[in-house]
């Protein structure tokens, strides 16, 4: 269908290589895109790669430096030729007492999780005013409207990622680029099992309260991904979106 059609469109995936991020480029490659995967890790990008096949590369990037950010936009141009579709997906958490955080940890989480969101908006932008289009897909969290004790800084980036989204829609609504954020609920996948193993009665706790009645995958972000993507959602922006099986709604 074309309004799902992400035909010669290139996506730029940032923590492609596995994950929640692999799961939605999953989906943007069946809906036809050519993709760039952005993570450290080589060994699971070059796996990631080989399950997307044809019209998908892995490059090499830190997103807590603003060189690398800069230098994935590029890459993708050199690549592809374009970018249409930016998913900033790369997050990571470090749980810990508020009181027991370094002033190192902090930054960690926040330029990871929020700072190179705008890195790489900022660096994106030009190509996207270029195409007369473009699409800004930002993760955030269950933690961007709760809070969990064992979490301060990163539900500080998750809040913030949302507030970013809101704004940057309204900033860049008239070159026709699209911002919204996914809100994922608990998804298993290497991020959530340390926090399963590390925090008693997690997982019974998140069965409990999910309406769904289990964890999600990774792959249940792909239609979303897609849909933000496409031309579907052309009058959607600024929009946080859960995709928790229910977990935000219940009472
Ligand atoms: P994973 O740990 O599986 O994936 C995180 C991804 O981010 C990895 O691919 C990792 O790649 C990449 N990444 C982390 N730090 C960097 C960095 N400095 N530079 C480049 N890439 C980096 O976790 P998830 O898939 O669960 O998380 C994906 C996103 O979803 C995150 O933003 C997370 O906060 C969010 N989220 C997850 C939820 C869940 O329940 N799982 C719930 C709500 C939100 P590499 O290691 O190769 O660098």
């Amino acid at each position: 269908m074309m309004m799902f059609d992400l035909t010669g469109k290139v996506a730029l995936v940032t923590g492609g290589n596995g994950g929640i991020g692999l799961g939605m480029a999953r989906g943007l490659a069946a809906a036809g895109a050519n993709l760039v995967l952005a993570g450290r890790n080589v060994a699971k990008g070059e796996s990631a790669t080989r399950e997307l096949g044809d019209g998908c590369v892995f490059v090499r990037a830190d997103v807590t430096r603003k060189a690398d950010c800069l230098a994935l936009v590029s890459e993708t141009v050199r690549r592809f030729g374009r970018l249409d579709i930016l998913v900033n997906n790369a997050g990571t958490a470090i749980r810990g007492k508020p009181q027991d955080y370094s002033e190192a940890q902090w930054h960690t989480i926040l330029d990871t999780n929020l700072t190179s969101a705008f890195l790489l908006s900022q660096a994106a932008y030009p190509e996207m005013v270029k195409a007369g289009r473009g699409k800004i897909i930002n993760i955030g969290s269950m933690m961007s409207q709760f809070g969990a004790p064992f979490a301060v800084p990163y539900a500080a980036s998750k809040g913030g990622v949302v507030q970013f989204t809101r704004a940057l829609a309204t900033a860049w609504a008239t070159d026709n680029i699209q911002v919204n954020a996914v809100l994922p609920g608990w998804i298993d996948t290497e991020l959530t099992r340390g926090a399963r193993a590390d925090v008693a009665g997690l997982h019974e706790a998140v069965l409990a309260r999910t309406p769904a009645g289990r964890w999600g995958v990774p792959d249940d972000l792909s239609g979303l991904a897609v849909f933000l993507a496409a031309p579907a959602s052309d009058f959607v922006t600024g929009a946080a979106i859960p995709c928790d099986g229910g977990y935000s709604v219940r009472g």
